[in-house]
């Protein structure tokens, strides 16, 4: 089922041989909450607890595919989720960072992934908006949720040379990438219309 869903996706048109491999490894039915397993190998998004969404993995392996990971990289994850995106970027062999404002969802992810042998370096419960100033410059900065701004900690937080995926907008989002070319630099490249839950600000 997994090679018949990458199949899919290379006819979607991702070619990053090493995002595909990820995505013919990861067994995602095992990050989706019963009674959705069945479908797991469907090119869809499906709800996890607390009202959010595990990405569709055409949308994780579209944004995997921008960031261009060697080992080694540091990547920062806005939205943990389901940890599926998280245990793709850990088979890219990304030293990952990943923040989650939900604690019924940071809970049982982490409890996942240690159940899993997934190791991430960090799973943060946290505010997003804010990145994670101790742990940075980032070679990557993934956000999983819609923004409706791009929030400047988290350019502020880029290596030069690193990269920003976010889905920037409201009711729709358009794929975003910035490139930090110098301290104040950054190149902004668009990649069409995405549907994300939003990023929201913590109130505690
Ligand atoms: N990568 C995840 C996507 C989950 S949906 C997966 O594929 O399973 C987006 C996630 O972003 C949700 O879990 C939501 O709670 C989280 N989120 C929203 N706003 C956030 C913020 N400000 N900081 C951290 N996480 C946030």
């Amino acid at each position: 089922m997994r090679n018949k869903l990458v199949d899919i996706l290379i006819a979607k048109g991702i070619a990053n041989t090493k995002v595909l491999d990820a995505i013919r490894t990861v067994p995602r039915h095992l990050f989706m909450d019963s009674g959705f397993e069945g479908h797991a190998y469907q090119d869809k998004a499906f709800p996890i607890a607390a009202d959010q969404t595990i990405s569709q993995p055409y949308t994780v392996a579209f944004q995997t595919e921008l960031l261009e990971i060697e080992p080694g990289h540091k990547v920062l994850e806005i939205g943990t989720g389901s940890g599926y995106q998280t245990a793709i970027l850990l088979l890219l062999k990304a030293k990952v960072y990943s923040i989650e404002r939900q604690l019924q969802l940071f809970k049982k992810t982490n409890l996942f992934f240690k159940k899993m042998g997934y190791r991430p370096k960090k799973v943060i419960f946290g505010d997003g908006y804010k990145g994670l100033p101790e742990e940075a410059p980032f070679d990557s900065i993934i956000v999983t949720a819609g923004a409706p701004e791009v929030p400047k900690a988290l350019l502020s937080q880029l290596k030069i040379g690193g990269k920003l995926v976010i889905p920037v907008g409201l009711e729709k989002q358009t794929m975003t990438m910035f490139t930090r070319k110098s301290e104040k630099e950054f190149e902004k490249k668009e990649y069409g219309a995405f549907r994300f839950v939003p990023l929201l600000e913590n109130k505690n």
